[in-house]
């Protein structure tokens, strides 16, 4: 890996703790492996990125209604599914530093005793893989026995198969329509890391799209194209996207065909989300383990089936790591370094900033009312400490799009200077029009 890439992870995580974004969690404990809390412009940018796939994936479509199952589920359900026998990654033991790698990510981690080789490089004395079961398990009741096992689940789809009826009836919805869904999952992951991007808990962001069997390629492309968009709505840049097809020895289980939309992070093209078809194999698997007819009736076609599935299967947090690496940047202003979080304003945590030049001459006095005013529109902030410069810098690092200033001229004329964050240029603006501009500017 380049220096520069580990350089930036690391300016990028200390940023993250600075302005609030993410922390370790349990961090006064010395933190607990992988888990990270969300601060105050975290949990922002968090819910904006739902909101934003909620609206794309919902709100703006008649064909998709959503579903919030819970966590905890049936354990027959995960018998099913396959996860019980199969959802496993091959781990091997060091026997001199007694750490665990995932066999098949060797190359990608380090020797603890030697952080500069991989335990392969430094030739370690490895056991031979064995096969672990990625699902946290728990108990149910006061009972701590077999029949009371249940798993936390691993992936939030299998809450939409069960429900593929009490979606289907209420909402009538015709095939081909999809179940969306944004949940917390648990992998019990052999080697987590990269900060945020594999966690043993994370969220989900999922979209089952049920259709006729003949139909799967023409959705599978469609499916392809439309989250290839999402991504660049959101504002990330397209040279840092791939795709990557899975060849016919990679495919899971229950997948015909599969891709990733991957993007490239400082350490490498990972995966950000995965477009499978996974033809009629969960429903089917769910009809034979409950003996519930789970088929549809297709009026149009006059014929009962089991429809096949196109998923889209996106990480929460794994999309906020790509937010947040494709948004930094350093730029060099008037010989000072300023760091800048290039979110696109959609879903910027804080939309704008409200800021008198002085503490004095009734500027604060205006500025709060401007705040107050805002603020019913957008997650605004309010800050009248230290030099303006200074204040500018710091809503740079948390991203702020628009900052609206007060100064000497607002007084007689009513406007205030707005600021925009990337070009740095500032407009003047009357105060009546600021609410308008700035939601057009949102759009
Ligand atoms: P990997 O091969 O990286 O383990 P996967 O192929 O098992 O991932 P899927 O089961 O397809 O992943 O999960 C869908 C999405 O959920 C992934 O694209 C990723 O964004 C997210 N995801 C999966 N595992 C994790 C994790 N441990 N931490 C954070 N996000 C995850």
């Amino acid at each position: 890996m380049a220096k520069t890439s580990n350089d930036l992870m690391d300016r990028l995580v200390s940023l993250c703790k600075r302005r609030g974004f993410v922390f370790p969690s349990s961090e006064i404990y010395g933190g607990l492996g992988s888990c990270y809390d969300y601060g105050p412009l975290g949990v922002e940018l968090k819910r904006n990125i739902k909101d934003f796939w909620w609206t794309t994936m919902t709100r703006k479509r008649d064909d998709i209604e959503g579903i919030d199952a819970a966590i905890l589920m049936h354990p027959k359900v995960w018998e099913a599914s396959g996860h019980v026998a199969g959802f496993t990654d091959p781990m091997v033991d060091c026997r001199t530093c007694k750490a665990r790698f995932r066999a098949d990510q060797l190359d990608e981690v380090r020797c603890p005793n030697k952080p500069s080789k991989s335990p392969i490089e430094n030739n370690c004395d490895l056991t031979e893989p064995r096969m672990f079961n990625l699902m946290f398990r728990t108990f149910m009741g006061p009972v701590e026995d077999d029949s009371s096992v249940v798993y936390l689940r691993p992936e939030t789809a299998q809450g939409i198969y069960v429900n593929f009826h009490n979606v289907l009836q209420p909402s009538r919805q015709k095939i081909p329509f999809g179940i969306a869904q944004i949940g917390k999952a648990f992998r019990n992951e052999i080697t987590p890391g990269n900060f945020i991007f594999r966690t043993r808990e994370f969220e989900q962001m999922e979209m089952q799209f049920f259709i006729h069997p003949s139909e799967d390629d023409k959705w599978y492309e469609y499916w392809k194209e439309q989250r290839w968009q999402y991504y660049l709505d959101l504002g990330i840049r397209e040279e840092k996207l791939r795709f990557e097809d899975h060849g016919p020895d990679e495919l899971a289980h229950y997948a015909k065909k599969a891709v990733d939309i991957e993007y490239e992070f400082p350490f490498g093209w990972k995966e950000l989300e995965g477009i499978h078809n996974r033809t009629d194999y969960d429903l089917k698997a769910h009809m034979e383990t409950s003996g519930k007819d789970m088929r549809y009736f297709d009026d149009q076609r006059k014929e009962k089936y089991l429809p096949y599935i196109i998923e889209t299967s996106a990480g929460c947090d794994r999309t906020l790591l790509t937010v947040l690496v494709d948004a930094y940047r350093e730029e060099e202003v008037k010989g000072e370094k300023r760091v800048v979080m290039s979110f696109s304003p959609r879903i910027a945590p804080i939309k704008v900033a409200v800021l008198p030049l002085v503490k004095k001459d009734g500027m604060p006095e205006i500025a709060r009312e401007i705040y107050n005013d805002l603020k019913k529109n957008f997650k605004c902030f309010y800050d009248e400490s230290g030099a303006v410069g200074r204040r500018y810098r710091r809503q740079d690092e948390a991203g702020t799009p628009f900052g609206v200033t007060v100064d000497g001229q607002t007084k007689e004329d009513e406007t205030v200077t707005l600021r925009h964050r990337d070009s740095m240029e500032q407009d003047r603006v009357k105060i009546a029009e600021l609410k308008n501009k700035i939601l057009r500017e949102l759009q």
